[in-house]
């Protein structure tokens, strides 16, 4: 039996299917990986991304910020790739009980996903920083907005819910993450190289039955799982 035959007998036979995925998951949709050598943090900026997206840059730079954040992280015309819209299939015929995603693109939703715990927060989302009271993507990505755009009722300053660097991840979010994983019989494993935190961390809660990881290359976990496929997630899917 080949890999991909082992991986639809395993969905097939599983009700209770979570899904960790990571930017690989967005690349197929043409969204830049950030961290790979074509991604965002190899190019030419001013300061480097790093920098660009953190909460000290924010606070003191925010009209830098943002315009970084409208060129670079701009994902609003993306559209799912397969990946998202067999997850999605997946969670309405009950077998999938939530995503778990590094990624902010909300291409999950779009998709159709209900159940989406989104780590690193969405470009979909924006607070007041002094009223939280919450605004859409259009409010900040839109033609006619503020270089730095500004709450109606308050005047405060507005940030998207994204979690910067130097900022923590929202405790509801990783605590009903923690929950699904934990509970889960099938953890399938995507586009994640997992080095980088908090991906490491969260699939040591996994305690069921079948660990899955799909990836272009090795990573640090796959002596750990039960199936190992390296290939495009696109090309995986599809075939479910
Ligand atoms: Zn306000």
């Amino acid at each position: 039996m080949n890999e991909i035959e082992e991986f639809k007998k395993i969905i097939e036979s599983s009700d209770n299917i979570v899904f960790f995925g990571g930017a690989g998951v967005s690349t197929e949709s043409g969204i830049p990986d950030f961290r790979s050598k074509d991604g965002l943090y190899n190019q030419k900026y001013d300061y480097p991304p790093e920098t660009i997206l953190s909460h000290t840059f924010f606070v003191n730079y925010t009209k830098e910020f943002y315009k970084f954040y409208r060129d670079k992280l701009n994902a609003i015309k993306y559209e799912p790739n397969i990946t998202h819209i067999k997850l999605a299939e997946l969670e309405n015929k009950g077998k999938l009980k939530a995503v778990v995603t590094q990624n902010i693109d909300g291409l999950h939703q779009k998709a159709g996903s209900k159940k989406v715990y989104e780590l690193h927060g969405s470009i979909y989302r924006n607070y007041c920083t002094k009223c939280k009271t919450f605004y859409g993507p259009e409010y900040v990505f839109g033609e006619d907005t503020a270089e730095i755009p500004t709450c109606t009722k308050c005047g405060g300053i507005i940030k998207p819910d994204v979690v910067l660097y130097e900022e923590g991840l929202d405790d509801e979010v990783v605590s009903g993450a923690i929950k699904a994983i934990s509970e889960a019989e099938t953890l399938i494993v995507a586009g994640t190289s997992l080095t980088v935190y908090p991906a490491s961390g969260l699939i040591r809660y996994f305690r069921g039955k079948n660990l899955i990881l799909i990836n272009r290359d090795s990573t640090p976990y796959d002596r750990m799982a039960n199936l190992v496929i390296n290939d495009s997630l696109g090309n995986v899917f599809k075939l479910l």
